[in-house]
């Protein structure tokens, strides 16, 4: 299965690609993941992906695709679920080649919608536990247990450097810019489905099961 998640900054699809990872055995792949890993790492390339995510700029796609070929190939399993790839239009023949390359086809696209009011209370409450990456959100979803990471019992939580206000409006603005011809694209080949990101995340990963055509149990 290859599943691919489109969607604005905040609208869950991480949430959600963790969910349907771990259900159908598929590996997660998340392009803003691989770009901050590799910001962590202090190399000259990760100086220069940081500035621009920090801008909510996008990286170039020659970066991109590297470190997403890199992964892909060190990894094997069911399937993948591209997160946050491809943003642009550019990047939908980058994909569909390296999908070629491996004799795969996509089997759906997600996109997900939300309103810009609910993204910016999403966006500028989240935090993220610093040893696992799990995502917190100090309206929707603080941690159980204060200062307690849910799944690791972390103590230790950060703020991705690019969730500020000033970084988030560019990052909507290039976003909604550049993912309409995406989704023509990907709604002519009969690949895409729209997803409403206001539910609960159960509840949208319901929808996206049923979306799949999953039978009770049969996973
Ligand atoms: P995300 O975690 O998907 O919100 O991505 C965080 C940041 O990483 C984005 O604002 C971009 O700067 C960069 N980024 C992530 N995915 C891509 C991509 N497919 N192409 C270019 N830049 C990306």
């Amino acid at each position: 299965m290859i599943l691919v998640f489109l969607g604005p900054p905040g609208c869950g699809k991480g949430t959600q690609a963790d969910l349907c990872a771990s259900f159908f055995s598929l590996l997660h792949i998340s392009t803003g993941q691989i770009l901050r890993d590799e910001i962590e790492k202090k190399t000259s390339l990760g100086n220069e992906i940081d500035n621009l995510c920090r801008l909510g700029s996008l990286v170039p796609d020659s970066i991109v695709t590297n470190l997403l070929e890199e992964k892909i190939a060190s990894s094997q399993g069911n399937g993948f679920i591209f997160d946050g790839f491809p943003r642009t239009l550019n990047q939908v023949s980058l994909l569909s080649s390296i999908l070629e390359k491996k004799g795969r086809l996509i089997t759906k696209v997600f996109s997900f919608f939300l309103d810009d009011s609910i993204i910016l209370k999403r966006i500028l409450g989240r935090f993220v536990c610093k040893s696992c990456k799990a995502i917190y959100n100090e309206y929707f979803k603080p941690t159980k247990v204060r200062q307690l990471c849910d799944v690791c019992l972390g103590k230790d939580f950060e703020k991705r450097l690019d969730d500020s206000e000033e970084s988030l409006k560019n990052r909507l603005k290039t976003y909604y810019s550049e993912i309409k011809p995406v989704k023509d694209y990907y709604t002519k080949k009969g690949f895409l489905e729209e997803v409403n990101a206001s539910f609960e995340p159960d509840v949208i990963f319901k929808i996206i099961k049923e979306k799949l055509a999953v039978k009770e149990g049969e996973y």
